[in-house]
């Protein structure tokens, strides 16, 4: 029983507004920067299979999935875009896997050139990691072109992953010490409807935290909740560990629920969202606060000027919230999605489209912690300019892929209802049944609050709309006649009764402050300004340097106003500058010569965009 369906990125044109913007960006600009260091570090040089020792460019063990990440965007791209450039780039790269691929199916550049005799022998050398994310890659790209060479390749290879992994149990490991081949063996079972695929999927979720072996290979990483290992996944209530490898797994187990319909897959990712979005996750929707591990830590640990939040696990949240909704459309998830989307992912990468961050604290203090990334007093801090590719680069990929294919998360549906999540100008074409339904959307969100639908085709359906959980008071209209309906569970439905049927929604997209549960000391004393779906923060570069010094006015008396460069509104707000005190004792008695300021809110994912600057999501409150 499939309730809900995905609607295709490749059904949904995103020709103008916030999206459209970031996709051209991404195929101008991005996709061919990421190619270009890539080139330059020598990932895809490494296709050619042709290193020796004493050359430069050694293979790593991840470049595999660094170059695939850029073939699976590559792809997303091309379907929607002819591009001679990317598709030469793309055959050129096919060509060298299927002729490198071994006899038996196996493709790995670094254990091929670098350490044949060492081939799925440690848990930990992302083999498995890469292969999903080929496999991923490959999926796309037959999607993209209808040319099949590469799925056939990546077919053998996952052929050859069954054979050594479930029916030889050869390797000294039986599952992989990084998860993505997971959720990339369902889209593989999708693409093909070859059972066994899904089948193998299951396999490695059954045999996580339940296989001895896996104990004995944890090598330096000694803690088996680093890689979701502590329990059976249908044991797990709460996120442990690595948090982009228990995004990739978590979005996995909501896959086999999807397909299978088994009952405690889905009970245990449900604890497992609760666990992540009600005491896991920053207001940004970033998720993993501790650089050891890159890992969850505790229930409400959520530091702002160490905060760790990878763009990787942000993307991961984005998909395992978007499989949540599959399984149960429920407005939370969707929630979850934007709040992610336009906050911790997007943060990820620069205004100019050139370079990213790995990281994406809530808090710069380059006083307190200088302008480099060295140790101090064991702590490393995230640096404060985004770089065009790091040592290891899996977020530049994985930003590309993304918004390559950001059209995926704007609806669902099944035979009934179409579910509108997202809010994003474009048109989408796609079929029901034997119904070919058409859904327009116009609008500048988040510039603004309003939306205006056109659904043509759905006669005798429904259109569903969320009603984002950030919005107090907002207005829908169907045909020009206000729909009173109340949304359920974030929802409100309105009855499609001719061909086209045109609604008008306004969500009120006020300025709020927002505290945080008192559990999250971090943010005590302290509020963060959102509008719409998008955070704000405060930088140096409006502020004189010291954002440290500011105090907002709890009371909040705003008005927004574009600024040029700012993608979006920034928002200006009453607040106060605690004055510095003359020289000597840094301590005095409280003071009330606050002097008054106006503050300026930018979105946070604009966050260093204009030099080094201090940035504070979390300002102190004085009302
Ligand atoms: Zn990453």
């Amino acid at each position: 029983m499939k309730p809900n369906r995905n609607l295709p990125f490749s059904a949904v044109e995103l020709d103008n507004g916030f999206w459209h913007d970031r996709q051209e960006l991404n195929r101008n600009v991005t996709i061919r920067n990421v190619w270009k260091r890539f080139e330059e570090t020598g990932r895809f040089a490494s296709f050619r299979f042709d290193w020796k020792e004493g050359m430069p460019h050694k293979p790593h063990i991840f470049y595999d999935s660094d170059v695939a990440k850029w073939m699976e965007s590559a792809a997303y791209i091309l379907q929607m875009h002819p591009d001679p450039w990317l598709e030469e780039r793309m055959e050129e790269l096919v060509g060298l896997i299927v002729a490198h691929q071994q006899e038996d199916g196996y493709f790995n550049v670094y254990f091929t050139v670098v350490e044949p005799e060492n081939r799925f022998r440690q848990r930990f050398a992302h083999e498995l990691y890469c292969a999903g994310h080929l496999i991923e890659a490959a999926v796309a790209y037959q999607n993209a072109t209808g040319r099949d060479r590469f799925l056939r390749a990546m077919c053998r290879y996952a052929d050859c992953i069954a054979r050594v992994f479930m029916e030889e149990q050869a390797p000294p490991f039986a599952t992989p010490g990084h998860e993505e081949i997971e959720l990339a063996l369902v889209k593989l079972y999708r693409c093909t409807g070859e059972e066994r695929y899904l089948r193998l999927a299951r396999w490695f979720l059954d045999q996580r935290g339940n296989n001895d072996k896996d104990p004995a290979c944890m090598g330096e990483w000694e803690n088996p909740r680093y890689t979701q290992s502590h329990l059976p996944v249908r044991r797990q209530f709460t996120a442990e560990g690595h948090a982009v490898r228990a995004g990739y797994l978590y979005s996995a187990m909501a896959d086999v629920a999807y397909e299978t319909g088994d009952p405690e897959l889905r009970t245990a990712c449900q604890s497992l969202f609760e666990n992540i979005t009600e005491r896991r996750m920053y207001i940004t929707g970033g998720m993993g606060s501790s650089r050891t591990g890159e890992a969850f830590t505790k229930d409400f640990d959520l530091p702002n000027a160490t905060a760790y939040t990878e763009t990787c696990a942000a993307i991961s949240l984005i998909l395992f919230a978007q499989r949540m909704l599959l399984l149960d459309i429920d407005g939370r998830y969707a929630d979850v999605v934007e709040r992610a989307l336009y906050n911790g992912f997007l943060s990820g990468l620069s205004l100019d489209g050139r370079s990213f961050f790995y990281e994406n604290p809530l808090e710069i203090d380059l006083d307190r912690y200088g302008r480099d990334t060295s140790i101090k007093g064991g702590e490393v801090l995230p640096i404060p300019q985004r770089v065009e590719v790091f040592e290891c680069s899996c977020c530049p990929p994985n930003v590309t892929r993304l918004i390559a294919s950001v059209g995926e998360y704007l609806a669902t549906y099944d035979d009934h209802t179409v579910f509108i999540h997202q809010y994003m100008s474009g048109t989408a074409r796609w079929q029901i049944g034997n119904q070919a339904v058409t859904l327009r959307q116009e609008t500048r969100y988040p510039a603004d609050g309003h939306i205006r639908l056109t659904i043509e085709g759905a006669r005798g359906m429904k259109a569903a709309l969320r009603i984002p959980g950030w919005c107090r008071r907002y207005t829908l209209l169907c045909g020009g006649q206000p729909v009173q309906a109340a949304p359920e569970k974030g929802y409100v439905a309105v009855n499609c009764l001719g061909d086209m049927v045109t609604l008008e929604l306004e969500l009120d997209m006020s300025p709020v402050l927002l505290e945080a549960d008192p559990r999250i000391h971090a943010d005590a004393g302290r509020a963060a300004l959102q509008r719409g779906p998008v955070v704000y923060c405060v930088e140096g570069a409006d502020h004189e340097g010291a954002v440290h010094d500011l105090l907002v006015d709890g009371w909040l008396k705003a008005r927004t106003e574009e600024l040029p460069g700012m993608p979006l509104p920034v928002v200006r707000a009453a607040g106060w500058r605690r004055p510095r005190p003359e020289p000597g004792c840094p301590y005095r008695p409280l003071r009330e010569n606050l002097q008054p300021l106006e503050l300026t809110y930018i979105p946070y994912f604009a966050f260093a965009n204009r030099g080094e600057s201090d940035m504070l999501v979390w300002v102190p409150v004085r009302r």
